[in-house]
């Protein structure tokens, strides 16, 4: 009998990468998916990975920073599975570039997918988790976040922003029995790390102690603690799944 057994849920941005992985793994352990990402089609090999794991997969459409959007998507989970278990808040962009060019427009996109997508998922969770005494969040935020980096200024105040938001979440609801914690990802190898020259690999491995890059797999496996009853104790953490590179 696998640790979700009779579980429903939600990952947002489970088209692909790891998303896909971390929808994967929780079928694996029994639960029953609800899939989001920007169109419905584009969750088809994901639709099929947990069906063939013999669970049920609801494919959502869903933009994460629009407020109707996220609370339309947790009513029908709702009205399928009548319940949410666990919530993935996974979906998230990069809009690269140095701080004196950048935008306003791709400081705002940045936010509004990975900040604000976030809090609307768990606001919109977090009053059944509450009804039902239980529930767990995983929000993955990323190494990023944590270190911040030249030409991410962006992204990493969404990302740091995503970590005060788990220890806010996790102080809110902890006396209703729903637990909230974060993921801070390394390097993950991805299509962008395929793309990426030998010599700037190199010169990435050089700084992770345990020489390779991460794989969405050992992302999954870690959200699959956080979501689980192993980590019933756990709440209002930064999990780092990165080699080594930061501690
Ligand atoms: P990816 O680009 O492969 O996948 C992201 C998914 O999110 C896509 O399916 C995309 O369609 C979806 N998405 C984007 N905007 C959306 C929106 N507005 N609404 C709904 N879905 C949306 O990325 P990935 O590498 O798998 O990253 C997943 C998460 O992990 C992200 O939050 C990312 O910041 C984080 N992360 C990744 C790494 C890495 O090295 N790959 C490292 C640290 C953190």
């Amino acid at each position: 009998m696998g640790a979700f057994e009779g579980k429903v849920a939600v990952v947002t941005g489970a088209a692909r990468g790891i998303g896909r992985a971390i929808a994967e793994r929780l079928a694996a352990e029994g639960a029953d998916l609800a899939l989001c990402d920007l169109q419905a089609e584009w969750l088809a090999e994901t639709v099929a990975a947990v069906e063939a794991l013999g669970r049920k997969a609801l494919p959502l459409a869903v933009d994460v920073g629009s407020g109707d959007a996220v609370n339309a998507c947790v009513a029908e989970v709702l009205r399928v599975f009548g319940k949410v278990d666990i919530m993935v808040n996974n979906a998230g962009i990069t809009k690269d570039t140095l701080l004196i060019r950048m935008s306003d427009d791709d400081w705002d996109a940045v936010l509004r997918v990975n900040l604000k997508g976030t809090f609307l998922f768990t606001r919109a969770v977090a009053k059944p988790m509450m009804k039902q005494r239980s529930g767990a969040i995983v929000n993955i935020a990323s190494i990023i976040g944590l270190i911040g980096n030249a030409g991410q200024c962006n992204y990493a105040a969404s990302k740091a922003g995503v970590i005060a938001l788990t220890k806010s979440t996790a102080k809110e609801l902890a006396p209703r029995g729903v637990r909230c914690n974060a993921i801070a990802p390394g390097f993950i190898a991805s299509k962008m790390t395929d793309a990426l020259s030998q010599e700037v690999r190199d010169q990435m491995l050089a700084n992770i102690p345990m020489a390779r890059f991460g794989g969405p797999e050992d992302v999954a496996k870690a959200v699959a603690f956080l979501a689980s009853e192993e980590a019933a104790y756990v709440t209002g953490q930064v999990l780092s799944v990165n080699g080594g590179m930061v501690m």
